[in-house]
C-alpha cells in the first residue's frame, strides 16, 4: 500500500495518507489546502536503508553497492 507523507505548505501540519490512485487529490486534513510538500515516506526510507551499509550517509543507496561511497568502503 503506498503511504505518502505530506507537509502542508499553508499551516505546516504533517500527515500521512494512503494514496490509492495516482491522480488522487490530497488535501490537508487540518486546513483543506492542497498546497502540500511531499515527504519521503518512512517506509520508503527504511527499505532503501536496508540495502545501504552506511544508511543515509551516502544516499542514494545504489552508490554503496557500486563502491562509490566513501563512508562504507
Ligand atoms: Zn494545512
Amino acid at each position: 500500500m503506498p503511504i505518502y507523507e505530506y507537509r502542508c505548505a499553508s499551516c505546516g501540519h504533517e500527515f500521512e495518507t494512503l494514496v490509492l490512485r495516482k491522480d488522487e487529490v490530497v488535501a490537508c486534513p487540518r486546513c483543506e489546502s492542497d498546497k502540500l510538500d511531499k515527504l519521503m515516506s518512512a517506509h520508503a526510507v527504511g527499505a532503501a536503508s536496508s540495502d545501504a551499509p552506511c544508511g543515509d550517509a551516502c544516499a542514494p543507496a545504489p552508490a554503496c553497492g557500486a563502491g562509490a561511497c566513501p563512508a562504507c568502503q
